[in-house]
């Protein structure tokens, strides 16, 4: 998991329980384009509700999945890793996710199962 945020984006909806102690929140891509630098620069990249999700893991390390939302998304956010959406509601995601400090597991129908 990616530490770094480097474009705009807003913490979205969460957080939401995963079990186990860990949780996530969403975050959506959704650039100010009010700023005219940003209307023009991402004119052909619409928002995007639940572009990643922010894991907490059990011992409080955050990390960030991109969540694959289509080719336009890809390359925008540096060396992120994109994860399947397999499910929206619960959350299902492919493959495992590799916390920092080594937890490792899976996230399915919106629980944490450890691999
Ligand atoms: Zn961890």
């Amino acid at each position: 998991m990616e530490n770094v945020i480097q474009f705009p984006f807003y913490v979205g909806p969460g957080p939401f329980d995963l079990g186990s102690g860990f949780s996530f929140r969403f975050a959506d891509w959704a650039p100010d384009r009010t700023i005219p630098a940003n209307n023009e620069r991402y004119r052909d990249i619409p928002d995007c509700p639940r572009i990643h999700i922010i894991v907490k893991c059990r011992h409080g390390t955050e990390g960030v999945c991109g969540l694959d939302r289509g080719e336009i998304y890809r390359g925008m956010f540096g060396n992120l890793q994109w994860w399947t959406v397999d499910q929206e509601e619960p959350l299902s995601i492919s493959p495992s996710v590799l916390c920092k400090d080594g937890c490792h597991g899976f996230i399915r129908d919106g629980k944490w199962v450890d691999a």
